[in-house]
Order: C-alpha cells, then structure tokens, then sequence
C-alpha cells in the first residue's frame, strides 16, 4: 500500500480536487490518502474558536458563515450531486457545539473546532471522487489515531494505534482520511500541531507498514533553500534521512520534523513531488550512502535574541541552566538555537507576541535580562567560508555556532 498527503493548498478550490482525484486515479491504486483541511480553513477556525471562547455572538456568525459559504462554493464550482450530505452534517454539528457555551480548556475547545476543516475537506472530496466514479472508503482519523490528552500537540500512542488502523484499514482500494486529527482514550478530538498532516501520513505509513510515502506540493521536490526567499534554487533529487531530519528540524517547512523518524525506522521512503508536475520524480528521501553536496539554506525572519546573566553573580552551570529551561517550557517558547559563556546564556526564538512578553516576565524574577529583536537567523548546512561570506552580505553578524556539518547565523539586515 502508498499513502499520499494533499496539503491545504493542493485542495484550495475545485480545480485542486479535481487534480487531486487525477493524480489519484492515474498513479494510486491502494492508497491511503490524507488530507489537510482546504486553503487557509484551519487560520479561519481558529479565528472562529478565538471568537467563541470570547464569545463574540457577531464574529462567531461571520466567522462560521464565511466558512460555509467557502466549502459551499466548492462543491457548487465540482457541480456535486451526489453523496455530500456529510458535509451538511459537519455544519450542523459545528453550529449546534458553537450555541452552547464555551466548556473544558481554551486547547481542548480549539480541538473540537479546528479538526473540522479536514473532516470536510475529505468529506468533499469523497463525494467528488465517487462522483468520478473512483471508489474511495472515507476513513476517519480521529478513530484510528490514538494521543494523549495534550490539547493541540496530541502524542501519539503508537500501538493502539498500530492496533486501530490494522483492523480498520483495508489493503486494497482507495481510502481517503484526514491529517492533524487524532483522538483520546475518552475519545475526546485532539489535534497533532499546526502543519501536522505530513506527521499523520507517517503514521498511517508506519502503522501499515507502508510501500512509500509521497506528499504533494506546490514545489518541485526539496530545494536547497525556501524559493520564497532564494531565487536561484537547486532541486535536491536524493536526500538520506538524515539531511532531511535536519533541514526540517532547522526550519525547512516543506516537511512537518516529525514526519521522517518514523520512516526511516521502517525504511519507508519518502517522495515529495509537485501536485502542479505530478510526471515529474521531486525528491526521494531514503537509506542513500551518500549525504548532500550542495550547502542548503534556511531563513527565519522575525527572531529574537535572548540574553540572561544570573542576578546572583552565580554561573551558568546545571541549576541555571535547569531553571531556565524550565521557564522555556512553562511559557510554551522553542528554542532555535543557544550558546552560553561562564556568565550570560543566549538563545534565539520566534518573536511570537502571545508567548514572549510572558517568558521574559518569568526570566527576570531571576536574571539580568537583555534582549534584541527583528533579527534573522540563517542556517546552512554543509557550509564553507564562501558560502557564509555570501549570506553576510549587508548583515551584522550577532552571533555564530559552527557544528562539522551546520552553522547557524543570528543577523541584524543593514539593508
Ligand atoms: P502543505 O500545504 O503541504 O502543508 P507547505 O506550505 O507546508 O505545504 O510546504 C510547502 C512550502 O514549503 C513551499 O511552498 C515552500 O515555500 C516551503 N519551503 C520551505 N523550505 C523549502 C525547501 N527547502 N524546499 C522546498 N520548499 C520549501
Ligand atoms: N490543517 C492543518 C494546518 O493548517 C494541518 C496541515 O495542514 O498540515 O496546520
Ligand atoms: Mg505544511
């Protein structure tokens, strides 16, 4: 069996289902296919469940009717007759948990809420694919993929749901489910983190012991760098699962981190092609002897750097250090990069407005704080002199740390 992965943007309108059920009918026979919630419907839920926790009666209508009216249009753009009540019945379910008030945790709401967008956006694009004539048993997620209770960054509990999607999933034929949703023990919905349906194609492909995975996207394959930032990009057609772990946990957002260890533990390989060239092969990430020639770039804008010297004079040994990171956790802050000397520790992280305020409030109870922000942090990995000459072009360079393989640049732009 192959599984394959749509992402929002693959399924933002009619004419990305219709290339959807192309692909699908032209190059899977048993697949699994998952599937991310359409376009931009996840930030649109969120802001729906933002307004209803706030209970906001007139954001709450406008946010809902604007999500109706979108999945609407495209069922009336694929000219639907068939099988789409489903669709009418995940409306009605959402109108009727939005009219009651608000109840459990501000994650465990955001659950309830935010996992509809992949339910319909596979309930659509069931009904069009039958519609197509293409037989496709809908699936759904939320039975077969066991969590915790982590609200919005739900762990996985891997045998039941090994278990789970054993007995459910057939061998053969097309199946379509959703990514990023899972469910707990009390069957409560939980979701897997933002961008987390590629993390979700891994665990159907592990628990089934899957042939390949591929995940369609707007790109030609994994590029040596973002083409929203570089505009000379090389494709990278081999990648080892190593370099692609790292690209990934460095920044690269073509593919959710989480997606490649359960691969490469089963040696499942990984394709990652264009839905917009789907001829063409993109990247093939596997067990490959040898690791990437070219340097590969990663871009975060909008960072900040972090410095703390302790106010007891003491130094930044085991206490501290645990105390810190302690503080990290508690404010639900990543850490991108670190370094510290005898006296002052640094880290770099996304600037995020609801999350940074407070963590710096938490750090000063017991450190000299200092901090600088709208900085850059670049990554390159397998760099050479030439290639960090190049990137410092009209930067000031705050910060630098050097591994044998990647070298990670915190920049002020002069330009
Ligand atoms: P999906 O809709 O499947 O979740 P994403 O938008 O998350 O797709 O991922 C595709 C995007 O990843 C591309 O549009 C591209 O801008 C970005 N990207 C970041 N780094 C890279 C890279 N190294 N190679 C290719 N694309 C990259
Ligand atoms: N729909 C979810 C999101 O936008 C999951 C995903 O697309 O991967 O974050
Ligand atoms: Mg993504």
């Amino acid at each position: 069996m192959k599984v394959f992965k749509f992402g929002g943007a693959s399924v933002k309108d009619a004419d990305g289902v219709r290339n959807l059920a192309e692909i699908v009918r032209t190059q899977g026979q048993d697949v699994l296919v998952v599937v991310s919630a359409m376009g931009k419907t996840t930030n649109a839920l969120e802001d729906l469940v933002r307004a209803y926790v706030n209970q906001q009666a007139n954001n709450v209508h406008t946010g809902l009717a604007t999500i109706k009216a979108y999945h609407k249009q495209v069922i009336s753009d694929l000219a639907l007759t068939g099988e789409f009540s489903p669709v009418y019945e995940t409306f009605a379910q959402l109108e009727s948990y939005l009219s009651q008030k608000p109840n459990g945790s501000y994650d465990e709401i955001y659950d309830q809420i935010v996992s509809l967008g992949e339910v319909l956006s596979t309930q659509i694009i069931a009904a069009y694919l039958q519609q197509r004539a293409i037989t496709a048993q809908w699936l759904d997620a939320r039975q077969l993929v066991c969590t915790d209770t982590t609200f919005r960054e739900g762990r996985v509990d891997w045998e039941e749901t090994s278990l789970r999607i054993n007995q459910n999933v057939p061998e053969t034929g097309v199946k379509i489910t959703q990514g990023f949703v899972g469910q707990t023990q009390a069957n409560r919905t939980t979701t897997l983190g933002r961008d987390g349906s590629d993390y979700s194609a891994a665990i159907f492909a592990y628990c089934l012991n899957a042939d390949s995975v591929t995940i369609w996207k707007d790109v030609p394959g994994v590029l040596n760098a973002d083409p929203r930032w570089f505009d000379e990009t090389i494709l990278l057609d081999k990648l080892t699962y190593q370099d692609a772990i790292e690209l990934a946990y460095y920044g690269a957002t073509v593919i959710h981190p989480k997606t490649i260890k359960p691969l490469q533990n089963k040696g499942i390989p990984l394709y990652v092609r264009s839905f917009l060239k789907p001829d063409a092969p993109g990247t093939v990430i596997g067990n490959f002897e040898q690791h990437l020639s070219t340097p590969s770039f990663i871009f975060k804008v909008n960072q900040v750097l972090i410095s703390l010297r302790p106010n007891d004079f003491s130094f930044i040994a085991e206490d501290n250090l645990s105390r810190i990171f302690g503080r990290f956790a508690q404010a639900g802050v990543k850490i991108n990069l670190m370094q510290n000397t005898a006296i002052s520790f640094s880290v770099v992280v996304d600037n995020n407005p609801d999350r940074v305020p407070a963590l710096l409030t938490l750090l000063k109870q017991d450190f000299r704080v200092s901090y600088n922000d709208s900085l850059e942090l670049i990554t390159i990995r397998y760099y050479d002199q030439g290639t960090i000459d190049r990137v410092l072009v009209n930067k000031r360079l705050l910060l630098e740390q050097k591994s044998r393989y990647t070298v990670q640049l915190v920049v002020k732009d002069l330009g």
